[in-house]
């Protein structure tokens, strides 16, 4: 039983059904998977029907052109484990898991057996309690909320008066803020061109709370990625840590106010709430601490991957990171290691490598950082899109998947025209 069709639960899924005596049920409260590295591009498409209001959510789905939008970055699980006949697709939401009894209730009320259970139910945004700030914010955790950042963009350049600024405002300098940051500025243009509205009357702004952008990236991709931004005309706020927001600004405890349109808060993560039902120890953003098997502590049957788990390197001295990557390779070895306790044979320990990452920053370029050897500008962005469609195969039939990435580029693309 896997739970959640993530980067780490799609790889263990599709892993282990290989082996045909075995019966894997997937349960994800989606139909789709979601592949979050091109949010930050769906979040700032350029589509030519304004869509003034609209809220999208599961109840309220996209239509026409948006829902091409969405469906280039939301893959169905039925196109994913296509001719896959032991495994079985639920629906659902997982509520609680019963560890006496090996069974995981949902929901809908419902209740599944398993003899091995594998938790990739990903993270959340934290927003670290401070006050209307969920409220006031959006978050780019989903893809209905990258498309509701799309929208509330396009909404205001086609209602604010030709002379008031548009302010956008988003809150963290990680890898999220940063994509989002430099799109937002190609999207923009393309907006005020279409309302024909002047180029100058807007403004991007990054604020971090921390003393440099990017935490945890070498100093290499710090300081290239901030002179991109610059460049490209993003401000970047550092040191300011939120405090306060009213309905129009945001406030620190010793920096003057400032002024936003869109909220977007992209500065934290935590495990999925529903480990919070599970009544075990939990560690550092709430996660299921993992042995090097990925077995959460104290359970034999249980195991954890992904962004939901603490995965701590003894040797390295910090845990695996909270990435697509990591939960990839995470997904692949917890397959081997639940293959090898089934055969009874020996398994090995999970240990994480720094991985090389690549971060598109605005149009086409990218800087891709792969520690031998460092890339930047189109060739970074030609190797960011290549590993996209790297992805796509290792899930989807060739053709499928040339379609899915070709849809993509196709949308995207629009910007920088
Ligand atoms: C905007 C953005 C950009 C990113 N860009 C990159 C990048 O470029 N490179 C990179 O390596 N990483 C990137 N990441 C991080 C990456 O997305 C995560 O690290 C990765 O998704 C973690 O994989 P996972 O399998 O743990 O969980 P996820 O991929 O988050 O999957 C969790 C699954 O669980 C399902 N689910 C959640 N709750 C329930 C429930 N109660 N019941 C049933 N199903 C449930 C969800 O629908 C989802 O399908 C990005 C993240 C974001 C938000």
């Amino acid at each position: 039983m896997i739970l959640g069709g993530g980067f780490g639960g799609v790889r263990a899924a599709l892993d282990l059904g290989r082996r045909r005596d075995l019966n894997i049920t997937l349960i994800d409260k989606n139909k789709y998977h979601s592949y979050t590295p091109d949010y930050y591009e769906t979040a700032t498409a350029f589509l030519s029907a304004c869509r003034p209001g609209r809220k999208e959510s599961a109840q309220n789905p996209p239509d026409g052109e948006a829902r091409r939008l969405k469906s280039s970055v939301a893959i169905p699980f039925l196109e994913i484990f296509r001719n896959r006949r032991n495994i079985d697709i639920v629906q659902d939401e997982a509520a609680s898991v019963d560890f006496e009894n090996n069974k995981v209730r949902a929901k809908s009320g419902k209740t599944f057996s398993y003899d091995y259970l594998v938790i990739a139910l990903g993270a959340v945004s934290n927003f670290f309690e401070i006050p209307d700030l969920k409220e006031k914010s959006f978050e780019l955790k989903t893809v209905n909320d990258a498309l509701n950042i799309r929208n509330c963009i396009d909404e205001l350049f086609a209602a604010r008066p030709k002379r008031e600024k548009i302010r956008i405002v988003i809150g963290g300098g990680g890898f999220s803020g940063c994509e989002l940051a430099a799109e937002v500025i190609g999207y923009a243009q393309k907006l005020a061109q279409w309302h024909s509205r002047p180029k100058e009357n807007f403004e991007c702004l990054i604020v971090e709370g921390g003393d440099y952008l990017l935490k945890g990236a070498s100093s290499w991709v710090q300081a290239g990625a901030e002179k991109r931004l610059l460049k490209l005309g993003v401000k970047v706020v550092k040191n300011y840590r939120i405090a306060h927001i009213s309905e129009t600004e945001i406030k620190d405890a010793s920096n003057p106010a400032i002024l936003y349109d869109v909220l977007v808060w992209t500065a934290g993560v935590k495990a999925n709430e529903f480990v919070k039902a599970l009544g075990l120890e939990l560690q550092k953003a709430d996660t299921l601490i993992v042995d090097e098997f990925f077995r959460v502590k104290t359970l034999k049957n249980v195991f954890a991957i992904g962004d939901i788990a603490y995965n701590f390197n003894k040797k390295i001295g910090r845990p695996a990171p909270m990435t697509a990557q990591a939960a990839i390779k995470q997904g692949r070895q917890l397959a081997g290691i639940i293959k090898s306790v089934i055969n009874k044979k020996k398994t090995w320990p999970y240990i994480f490598k720094n991985n090389p990452f690549i971060i598109p920053l605005g149009g086409k370029y990218a800087l891709a950082d792969l520690g031998f050897l460092k890339i930047e500008g189109f060739l970074g962005w030609v190797m960011r899109s290549a590993t996209t469609l790297r992805y796509f195969f290792s899930i989807l039939s060739f053709f499928t998947a040339l379609k899915l990435w070709i849809k993509g580029r196709v949308i995207y693309l629009r910007n920088d025209l």
